[in-house]
C-alpha cells in the first residue's frame, strides 16, 4: 500500500485527480479543504472558528490543521495507505507530518506535483466559483490562495524533491489525459501494476 501527497495550485484539478488516484490504489483520499468545508457547512465548533479564515483564502492554523489530519489518519481505513490532498501546505506542516509518520514507522512514497500555469488555474477557479458558489472562491480569496501557494507551498516541493520522491505531471488536458500521465508515473515507480 502507498502513502502519497498530491500538490498543485488551486484550480489545478488536484481534488479530482486525488480521488481518482485513491481509487486506483484502493486507499482513502484525505482532503483538508473538504474536511474544513464540511465543518463550515455543518456549522460545527471547528467550522465557526475557521469560516472567515478559509473565506479570505488564508491558511488555517498549523496546529489545528495537524490535529485534523492526525485524527483522520488514525482511522482504520488509513492504516495501510492514504492520499493527502492539500496537506502539507507549508514547511511547518511538512515537519509535523514527518514527525507523525516517523512515530508510525512510515514514510511517504510519492508526491505528485500537478503543474498548471497560473492563467489556467485562475480561469478554472473563476468558472468553478460561478458553477459551485464555493464560499472560498471569491475573487480576493482566489488571488490570496494562489499567492500563498507560490510563497508557502512551492518550497515544500523542494524538500520532497531532495528526497527524490516528486513526480511532476503536466496538469493541462482532460481529466483522463492527466490521469493517464499520473498512472504512468505510478507504474514506473512500482506503486501500480501495469
Ligand atoms: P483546498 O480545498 O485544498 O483548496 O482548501 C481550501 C481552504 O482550506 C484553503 O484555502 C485553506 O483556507 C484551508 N486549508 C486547506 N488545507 C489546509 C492546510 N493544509 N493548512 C491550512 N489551511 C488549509
Amino acid at each position: 500500500m502507498s502513502r502519497l501527497l498530491i500538490v498543485g495550485p488551486q484550480g489545478s484539478g488536484k481534488g479530482t485527480q486525488g480521488v481518482e488516484i485513491a481509487k486506483l490504489l484502493n486507499i482513502p483520499a484525505v482532503s483538508t479543504g473538504d474536511v474544513f468545508r464540511a465543518n463550515i457547512g455543518g456549522e460545527t465548533e471547528l467550522g465557526l472558528k475557521i469560516k472567515s479564515i478559509v473565506a479570505a483564502g488564508n491558511l488555517v492554523d498549523d496546529a489545528l490543521t495537524g490535529e485534523v489530519v492526525r485524527d483522520r489518519l488514525a482511522q482504520a481505513d488509513a492504516a495501510e495507505g492514504f492520499l493527502l490532498d492539500g496537506y502539507p501546505r507549508n514547511l511547518v506542516q511538512v515537519a509535523d507530518l514527518d514527525a507523525f509518520l516517523t512515530e508510525r514507522g512510515e514514510k511517504l512514497d510519492l508526491v505528485v506535483e500537478l503543474g498548471v500555469p497560473r492563467e489556467e488555474s485562475l480561469k478554472r477557479l473563476v468558472t468553478r466559483a460561478a458553477e459551485q458558489g464555493r464560499t472560498d472562491d471569491t475573487e480576493d480569496g482566489i488571488k490570496r490562495r494562489l499567492e500563498i501557494y507560490e510563497e508557502q507551498t512551492t518550497p515544500i516541493l523542494d524538500v520532497y524533491r531532495e528526497r527524490g520522491i516528486v513526480a511532476t505531471v503536466d496538469g493541462v488536458g482532460t481529466i483522463d489525459e492527466v490521469l493517464g500521465r499520473i498512472r504512468a508515473e505510478l507504474v514506473s515507480r512500482g506503486l501500480l501494476a501495469a
